[in-house]
């Protein structure tokens, strides 16, 4: 049907979508499809976290304008995009420049529909911006094999095609922008669907865009996880870009299997941190509970499982608590606030039922362990002690604001408990000894190991997860390889 409108001269899509109301202003968010925006023609709600309200509406995906999504794709794939860099690199770099001078009012929808602290919402788009204007600099590796009497051989990088990106709720712009920047560098055009519990930054983020990009170099999809389903079956795409959660993940990779299409699969992470008992426990605490509790626990990277020496065990827990205490926890867009609510009810839940579950089994909660008696998705930052392997809080990735203390006498033992996981995204180690740090670092089985630091990583190094947590990296230029395939042009001089 859209061919057929197509055909007919008839725009394919109407001019506008479905008015909603943000706090304090009014806003309409539709799909981006082609260049034009894309209507809705049914709707779900978004809650914001901080109440527990619906505060505005979401256009969910149609299966035709799924297929109309990737027709477009498809078209723009076929025309100039993927041979013409430079115009790619200026349109990265237009990107960055919009969503740049947009940081502050899309921030705003990110900390309203994800709950994080306005500041760091704004960061975020920030960040994602000059992300952007990273990849538009970036080299696109062009190598020499021969270069002889007999022969010319050149190996060549060559976009995939049609990249479908499927994005979670914790960092709904910055994860996008991850699979946008290299996707689109080498020549790939996207569909892209956000969380449906954070759609709302991304369908604004492609609404500032819209004007900058090809149509349908970059189209953006509402749509419930059922929508996830038709990206990723979908014929047209050749590449799935996911990152999200470990079931999904592997439900994803299973119907990328019957068409054999690429992936890439940044999942959950259960990182362990192990402190020496050489820290001084009041420098670390600090960085332990940013580590551990930044974006209210819900980072895929964020310390997870915290193994503390005994001999500084006790002043490394009473700091650790300290800092709990201080912390100020409230609506992402109230002044002051350094943490927000857990993001939606089920994960909400799900923390309370993993605080409930190692209580049962003989945790005990030293700080915090009651959410607040206020509407919204409130918990504070929890520590629990009297814990260890078996219990659900140590093997589980709890995803939000309660972290396991657990004690140990041996370092063989604390990294075999460790390593001893399904999970392999991050870890670190704790020590003044920063050599002896690295050399026990390279001991943990994950994709990145850090040494008195967690979750710190420029976008120029390679990111991803081992066992569980992952197929492939994001990032510079590890990244930008896994949306290329390597071509040998081999030409012969006789
Ligand atoms: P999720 O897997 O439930 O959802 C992620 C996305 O997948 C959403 O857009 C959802 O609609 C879509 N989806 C759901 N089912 C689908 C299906 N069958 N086919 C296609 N798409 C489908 O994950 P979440 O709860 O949104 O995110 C939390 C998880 O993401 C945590 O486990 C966290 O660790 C992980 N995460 C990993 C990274 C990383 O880079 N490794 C980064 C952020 C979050």
């Amino acid at each position: 049907m859209f061919r057929e409108q197509m055909r007919g001269g008839t725009a394919p899509v109407a001019r506008s979508g479905r008015l909603v109301y943000l706090r304090g202003m009014s806003t309409t968010f539709s799909h981006l499809i082609g260049g034009a925006f894309a209507p809705g023609t049914r709707h779900f709600d978004v809650i914001d976290p901080a109440t527990g309200e619906a505060f505005a509406t979401c256009p969910d995906a149609s299966r035709e304008q799924v297929d109309a999504a990737m027709d477009a794709a498809a078209r723009a794939f076929a025309g100039t995009w993927s041979r013409d860099e430079a115009l790619r690199r200026r349109t990265l770099a237009h990107m960055s420049e919009v969503l740049a001078a947009k940081a502050e009012e899309i921030g705003r929808i990110v900390s309203q529909e994800q709950g994080k602290p306005l500041a760091n919402a704004t960061g975020e788009v920030k960040g994602a911006a000059a992300t952007l204007k990273m990849y538009a600099d970036e080299p696109i590796p062009r190598e020499v094999l021969r270069d002889d009497a007999k022969g010319h051989m050149v190996l060549v990088r060559r976009p995939l095609g049609v990249t479908a990106a499927i994005t979670p709720w914790n960092f709904p712009v910055y994860t996008l922008v991850a699979k946008l920047g290299p996707a689109l560098l080498v020549g790939n055009t996207v569909v892209a669907k956000p969380s449906p519990y954070t759609p709302l930054s991304s369908l604004a983020l492609a609404a500032a865009v819209k004007d900058v990009v090809p149509a349908g170099v970059l189209n953006v999809l509402g749509g419930s996880n059922e929508v996830g389903a038709w990206l990723t079956a979908h014929p047209t795409v050749r590449k799935i870009s996911f990152t999200g959660s470990v079931p999904t993940g592997k439900a994803i990779a299973k119907v990328a299997a019957d068409d054999l299409k690429k992936v890439t699969l940044e999942l959950g992470g259960n990182d362990p941190a192990i402190v020496l008992p050489d820290v001084d426990p009041k420098t670390v605490a600090s960085k332990l509970f940013w580590g551990a509790f930044s974006n209210s626990g819900q980072v895929c990277v964020a310390i997870k499982r915290l193994y503390v020496h005994e001999d500084v065990y006790q002043p490394v827990l009473a700091a650790l608590g300290d800092v709990a205490r201080s912390v100020k926890l409230g609506p992402g867009l109230e002044a002051g606030t350094q943490l927000g609510p857990i993001n939606n009810k089920p994960q909400f839940e799900r923390v309370k039922e993993l605080v409930a579950d190692a209580k049962r089994n003989g945790g005990k909660v030293a700080v915090g362990g009651e959410p607040l008696a206020r509407p919204g998705y409130f918990y504070p930052p929890t520590l629990v002690t009297d814990v260890g392997e078996g219990v659900r809080l140590v093997d589980e990735e709890q995803f939000g604001t309660a972290l396991p203390v657990i004690p140990y006498r041996d370092l063989d033992d604390a990294f075999a408990q460790a390593n001893r996981t399904h999970y392999g995204l991050g870890g670190s180690v704790w020590t003044s000894d920063v050599r002896k740090g690295e050399e026990l670092a390279e001991r943990l089985e994950c994709g990145v190991a850090w040494v008195n630091q967690h979750m710190n990583l420029p976008a120029t190094a390679p990111f991803g997860g081992v066992k569980w947590s992952g197929i492939g990296r994001e990032n510079g230029r590890w990244g930008i390889e896994e949306f290329c395939e390597l071509q040998v042009v081999n030409a012969s001089r006789v």
